[in-house]
């Protein structure tokens, strides 16, 4: 099953709040930007203008690859709270 059919099988219930949160001057000082190549659901942009880390926290798999690429160590990853966040579904 190709993965845009696989995203059909969750549901999401977001948070209010981030469950992902990087430290921002890490960020601006990190080289390899990894979050944002290694999500599978596209949960980091880079800002080159701003120089901020956009967090789309709301898409969030939960996967947990994000905190093990982040080059600075420094993402605080915890997970969303009680009912909230994706619920995997039997496609
Ligand atoms: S890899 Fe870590 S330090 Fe680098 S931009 Fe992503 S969250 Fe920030
Ligand atoms: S836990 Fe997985 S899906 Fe969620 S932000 Fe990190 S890499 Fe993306």
């Amino acid at each position: 099953m190709s993965l845009d059919k696989k995203l059909y099988t969750l549901k999401y219930s977001p948070d209010i709040k981030s469950h992902l949160k990087p430290d921002k001057n890490q960020c601006k000082i990190c080289e390899s930007k990894n979050c944002t190549y290694i999500c599978p659901a596209k949960v980091y942009e880079w800002n080159d203008e701003t120089k901020e880390l956009i967090v789309n926290y709301e898409n969030c798999l939960e996967c947990g690859a994000c905190r093990i690429a982040c080059e600075r160590k420094s993402l605080d990853w915890q997970y969303p709270k009680g009912t909230k966040g994706v619920t995997f579904k039997k496609g």
